[in-house]
């Protein structure tokens, strides 16, 4: 930091920490409302400046003057390997192993239900309990429907998720970075004790793609999905992504038989036949207009340098933490991520015993966070478009609401279906 350690840190030392910010001209790539700070890119990634144009150019030239040529004259029918390709270098992983298509759980269903249908003496599915609900729901039903084989689910804390790898897992599954405290798994460490047991682990990137560099194919990572309307820059409901390393590709059946991965969808079979490489885990007609804005928003990756990215994104982390500690004691906020920017994936919570209408007054003030029950605060950065001088606002409106007491208004309160 610019200010030595032991002094307090001003605004101006953050401002000068912009004006020399390498990433500091991406956030003309991104279309953010005036006067909003915002801190929910790792919940939905804001649309793209080019986003409209795109949009328009495929409903004017490709759609709307088309039909359904486009699907072969404006290459729609390969758009999720397209889309699959031009991710693949935020993953460190081989244009051929990425395929962009359905939502997140129904990925780790597709993967979870392919390695757990393989032969062999495990019939538990293994997982940490603190994972993102819905990794554990599509858990839960798959196992639900394979009981008769014996298929069962065990979920553990996180401090014994390793002495749980043992001979009765089929397959194991875990999130990289917690959707609550931002802790990061180390991916290379995990997957290298797991397959010395024999275990594959699917991992779950959603927090991870596009917050910080991956490199899937040197830590040897088998499996992976993740999400591509968070720090990917999607859209609302934007595609998720499935990975398989090359060598198991083939020898992967999905569940989900739809015609979109035959080999031959055209040919109308009676049976089903998989498609070569990732085509297979499609399953039914992608979302073109979806598509599109992912690609759209992977674009705001182009030129990216991704260790420049996460150097960034560790320095806004610690700014903001210590910024938490030297202005914010005696508000009853307390610091629950890891101090440690390597443990960090690219957010910071903060607990707080009135969290929900804390969020919600922060938010009426222009800070844009979240809240994640039962006592959250939770603030994501993201490099392209956060700037230093944005964490030192989000900290002082959040000492100026908890001073003022503000949460306490009764419009605070009032909970919606989205929080
Ligand atoms: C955001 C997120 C998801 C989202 O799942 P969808 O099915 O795409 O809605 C899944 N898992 C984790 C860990 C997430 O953070």
């Amino acid at each position: 930091m610019t200010a030595p350690a032991g002094t307090a840190l001003i605004r101006d030392d953050l401002l000068e920490r912009d004006r020399s910010d390498p990433l500091a001209p991406f956030r003309d790539r991104f279309r953010l409302p005036e006067g909003v700070i915002y801190l929910d890119g790792n919940s939905l990634g804001p649309p793209s400046m080019n986003i409209g144009t795109r949009i328009g150019a495929l409903l004017a030239d490709e759609w709307g003057s088309d039909l359904v040529a486009s699907w072969n004259r404006h290459g729609w029918f390969r758009l999720p390997e397209r889309v699959g390709t031009r991710l693949a270098p935020l993953l460190g992983a081989g244009g051929d192993e990425v395929i962009a298509t359905d939502s997140v759980s129904v990925n780790l269903f597709k993967l979870l239900a392919a390695l757990l249908r393989r032969p062999g003496p495990g019939r538990v599915v293994l997982a940490e309990d603190t994972n993102f609900p819905t990794d554990l729901y599509m858990a839960e039903g798959l196992v639900s429907l394979l009981r008769e084989s014996g298929a069962r689910l065990r979920l553990v804390p996180p401090a014994d998720f390793e002495g749980a790898l043992g001979p009765d897992v089929s397959v194991a599954t875990l999130t990289q970075v917690d959707f609550r405290t931002g802790r990061k798994h180390d991916l290379r460490r995990l997957t290298a004790l797991a397959r010395e047991a024999g275990i594959p682990i699917v991992w779950d990137l959603s927090h991870s793609a596009g917050a910080f560099p991956l490199r899937l194919n040197d830590d040897r990572v088998e499996f992976a999905v993740g999400c591509g309307y968070k720090y990917l820059n999607g859209g609302p409901g934007a595609p998720g992504f499935l990975y398989v390393a090359r060598e198991f590709q083939q020898s992967l059946d999905t569940p989900l038989s739809g015609w979109m991965g035959h080999r031959a969808p055209f040919d109308f079979e009676t049976r089903y036949r998989p498609a070569a490489g990732m085509r297979r885990f499609l399953t039914g007609t992608p979302g073109i207009l979806s598509m599109v804005a992912l690609e759209e928003g992977l674009r705001t990756f182009d030129g990216v340098d991704m260790e420049a990215l996460r150097a960034k994104s560790e320095e806004l982390g610690n700014v903001f933490l210590r910024l938490a500690d030297e202005r914010l004691t005696g508000f009853g906020v307390e610091a629950v991520s890891p101090r440690g920017a390597r443990e960090r994936g690219s957010q910071v919570s903060l607990r707080h015993p009135d969290a929900y209408p804390v969020m919600q007054a922060l938010i009426a003030r222009g800070v844009v966070g979240d809240f994640r029950e039962p006592d959250l605060l939770r603030f994501g950065f993201a490099p392209l478009y956060v700037r230093y001088a944005d964490v030192w606002d989000a900290v002082e409106t959040l000492r100026d609401v908890l001073a003022c007491e503000e949460h306490r208004a009764p419009r605070f309160q009032h909970r919606d279906a989205v929080t």
